[in-house]
């Protein structure tokens, strides 16, 4: 069998199908064998797992790194920090940065700031704005495009030109062109005209704060999300383009979901962690204000959304990460509209679901499937997700009994807080393997900027 560079003995290894005694033994950066616990094999390095469990890395295919343009709140460095110390092996950026990468000449030059600083393996999503663009954006080795359908918030936050559609004709134009290549489509619904009345009464009533903002967004039991929602699947009918729907949070847009996917539709959907953790609670929202508000999702989609994500409608969790700086969220206590939208995620959202998992919520082995399996399917991600011999070597080792204390203290984000500050969670990620070395253990991270490589989907 020959030498192998580490061994993970003694853990139990979670998969979507089921839990394992075994020991995980790597070779140039791959699972080169998974075999009985105590089996004599030599090795370098042997990380003992015994009494915890080995996950295949998160796969995050939502988040947002800031670099370029917004490195003040955070950069590559320090989310794929947070990342690796979260149990994520692999982080796709979204394309809200400046400039947006809406063409090839704008994303190779975010592809080398990646290659010289992520930590973890990486791939950016490319914004889907301009059509001319969209068949070179393709050969670059993206998973997939992404537009938000929000055009105008009368804000701050960077939501800049040349990430943003909302026009009908539009949206069909992009979703023709995105189905030429094969990739899936990322959207953030959003239905902006809708959104546009909403938004005036509250304003003309003087209603401007966290808590208007948060009314808002949830106006008549999630309007602006369910009328997008039912946009973009009649688009994705109408051209077959796989739509990746973001942001999935209102009860309606679930219903949708079933129904598309009854039908056979080509559309995945995914949830993120403030949906059932953070905005799904008023009590929070008043304590935080806008600290909290990625959105408020009332309080009752959320078992719905639970259920969703137990019986694969939602088919996977990604963060959402949306790091901000503390001034940039005091605002929102007068004028929530000013505030910027979104909240920190990546360095906690596994420990919350492995908190979540222990009331009950979902079985581990859900668990997997939706923050690894899952992603690597969705985006054809072939050597990831799975521990199985010849796949990628990316690992998180978990303590399902350690308890982990959330505080800013420990936050690795440029921003400094997390909006789950003070709560404390059964579930502790010790170590993160990407692609066979350790970048994060014993609460520090030890990958260096650069060992991460840009995954690219099998086409
Ligand atoms: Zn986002």
């Amino acid at each position: 069998m020959g030498r192998y560079d580490t061994v993970v003995r003694g853990g139990t290894i979670v998969s979507p199908s089921g839990r394992v005694s075994a020991d995980l033994a790597i070779r140039d950066g791959r699972v080169a064998a998974v075999v009985a616990p105590g089996t004599p094999l030599e090795t370098e390095r042997t990380i003992d797992a015994s009494g915890k469990h080995v996950l295949p890395g998160a796969i995050d295919v939502h988040s947002h790194h800031r670099e370029p343009g917004f490195t003040h709140k955070e950069d590559i460095i320090s989310a794929t920090s947070a990342s690796a110390a979260g149990g994520v092996t692999t982080s796709f950026a979204m394309p809200n940065v400046e400039p947006p990468p809406n063409s090839v000449d704008r994303l190779q030059p975010m592809f080398e700031l990646y290659e010289r600083k992520a930590i973890i393996d990486w791939n950016v999503n490319a914004a889907g704005t301009v059509v001319a663009e969209i068949p070179g954006l393709a050969t670059c080795g993206i998973a997939a495009f992404k537009v938000f359908m929000v055009a105008d918030t009368g804000r701050s936050y960077p939501h800049m030109p040349g990430i943003g559609v909302h026009d009908h004709g539009e949206l069909l134009g992009i979703f023709e062109a995105v189905a030429d290549t094969g990739l899936p489509l990322m959207v953030h619904p959003h239905d902006q005209q809708l959104m546009n009345h909403i938004e005036r009464g509250y304003w003309e009533r003087g209603e401007r704060d966290f808590r208007a903002y948060a009314r808002a967004y949830a106006a008549h039991d999630g309007i602006i999300w369910d009328s997008a929602a039912a946009l973009l699947l009649r688009l994705q009918q109408a051209t077959g383009t796989h739509l990746h729907l973001l942001h999935t949070q209102t009860t309606g847009v679930v219903e949708q979901l079933r129904r598309a996917k009854s039908s056979g539709q080509h559309v995945t959907a995914e949830l993120n962690p403030w949906a059932v953790f953070l905005g799904n609670d008023w009590e929070t929202v008043e304590r935080l204000g806008s600290y909290a508000l990625s959105y408020w999702i009332p309080e009752k989609n959320t078992e719905p959304l639970w259920e969703a994500l137990r019986d694969g409608t939602i088919d996977l969790i990604s963060t959402d990460h949306a790091p901000h700086l503390r001034e940039e969220k005091e605002l929102g206590w007068t004028d929530g509209w000013k505030a910027h939208t979104g909240t920190p995620s990546a360095q906690f959202y596994v420990s919350l679901l492995l908190d979540a998992s222990r009331q009950g919520r979902l079985s581990l082995e859900q668990l997997v499937e939706l923050t690894s399996a899952a992603p690597a399917r969705a985006f054809g991600l072939r050597d990831k997700g799975r521990l199985e011999v010849g796949a990628d070597a990316d690992l998180a080792i978990v303590d399902l009994e350690a308890e982990l204390e959330i505080s800013d203290e420990i936050v690795l984000s440029k921003n400094g807080w997390t909006p789950y500050a003070g709560r404390r969670v059964h579930g502790l990620v010790e170590t993160t393997i990407v692609r066979g070395r350790v970048v994060y253990e014993a609460g520090r991270v030890v990958g260096e900027p650069g060992w991460g490589r840009q995954v690219r989907p099998a086409r």
